[in-house]
């Protein structure tokens, strides 16, 4: 492949399909639903879905009505996937969700009410999910507010295909919150017996394989993200974000480098300036302890700006044109989120739509 002339994201999806079979393998028997919401985290919905179906994904989750709308069109007749709608029953959601075959994952108790409207007005039961929140206090009725469900009539017309409640702890495996929420969701789902459930993302289900329950709904960790936070080497990098050298300078000791003479160099400093920047998605705060791939070794971020970063060099051999590796196998996707004080997530949803982007492994 020729140098890139600026920015270039590379998406591996064979590393996709590696990061799905390394989850099915940790599932043990549990059905892993990939979570593509956010455009599969930045990656590409549409690609990461097909890809994913040919590995063998028959449900996938989004978070919108509009990005299940898409995902539908973008699988088409011949890959009859389930789409979940983790937003849920929102306002005139009934014909747009029929139309485009989508299950909502019912997370309060007027979604419930409006759902059962509409299966009531359309004649046909409605297929649901039902988030229950045991803990996290975001999304999903209470415990509680499930049980009276079940005991009256505000289910009639819904058919509740699946029970599911999200992990808050689940990176942080001594937390005592998972236990709990555990413990609130033994009970409930043990009300309904004839819907299957599901509990953990990514990193519960590297818990205790009593987190899995009959469906795992990994997100971050299929796109390489570790499930503590820090790399795994049982994952691989899916995106891969290189730029190319636009100069190398000499910078002398004692001399500042970028806007607000931040960074003061204390000795004399070899530099790449890169032609990439937080524009790119690499993130500002990620210079302070964060740093680029270049001549086999890490190589810290002195400078990142909008179109532009800096690197040290230190005694690599660079020319003009060469790539650096600004996220990928060797630039950890982790370490870049620990760097820049935030998760993986928030990194690969950032990565941006200037750089050039080049799939690898479609199907
Ligand atoms: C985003 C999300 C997931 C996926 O989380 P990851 O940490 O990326 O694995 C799973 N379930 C729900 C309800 C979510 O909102």
């Amino acid at each position: 492949m020729a140098e890139p002339a600026a920015a270039r994201l590379t998406i591996d999806l064979d590393a996709l399909a590696h990061n799905f079979h390394a989850l099915a393998a940790q599932a043990q028997g549990a059905e892993v639903a990939p979570v593509v919401k956010s455009d599969a985290y930045g990656l590409g919905a549409a690609q990461v879905a097909r890809r994913l179906w040919a590995e063998g994904a028959r449900s996938f989750f989004v978070a919108r009505l509009g990005e299940g709308e898409s995902l539908r069109a973008a699988l088409g007749p011949e890959r009859a996937a389930a789409i979940f709608v983790l937003d849920g029953f929102t306002a005139n959601a009934g014909p747009r969700l029929d139309a485009a075959r989508l299950t909502p994952a019912l997370c309060s108790l007027p979604q419930v009410s409006a759902a059962a409207a509409w299966a009531a007005r359309s004649g046909q039961p409605l297929s649901v999910a039902l988030h229950v929140d045991t803990g996290m206090n975001r999304q999903g009725v209470t415990p509680d507010e499930a049980r009276a469900l079940l005991a009256g009539q505000a289910l009639r017309g819904l058919d509740v295909s699946l029970v599911m409640s999200h992990l808050g702890s689940a990176s942080a495996p001594q937390d005592p919150r998972n236990s709990e929420q555990l413990q609130r969701f033994l009970e409930v789902r043990s009300a309904f017996a004839e819907a299957s459930a599901s509990l953990s993302a990514s990193a519960g289900m590297f818990l205790d394989p009593a987190y899995r329950f009959d469906l795992v709904r990994p997100g971050v960790s299929l796109y390489g993200g570790g499930p503590l936070e820090t790399p795994d080497a049982r994952l691989k990098a899916v995106a891969t974000l290189s730029a190319p050298v636009l100069d190398i300078r000499t910078i002398p000791a004692g001399e500042t480098v970028g806007y607000g003479g931040s960074v003061r160099l204390t000795r004399t400093t070899r530099v790449a300036v890169v032609a990439a920047g937080y524009s790119d998605g690499v993130i500002r705060a990620a210079k302070a302890g964060g740093y680029a791939w270049f001549g086999r070794a890490r190589r810290p971020l002195l400078v990142v700006n909008m179109d532009i970063l800096v690197i040290d060099l230190g005694d690599a051999e660079a020319r003009v044109g060469d790539a650096v590796e600004l996220l990928g196998p060797n630039a950890l996707l982790d370490d870049l989120a620990t760097a820049g004080g935030t998760v993986a997530h928030e990194i690969l949803v950032r990565l941006g739509r200037r750089a050039e982007r080049i799939y690898l492994g479609e199907a």
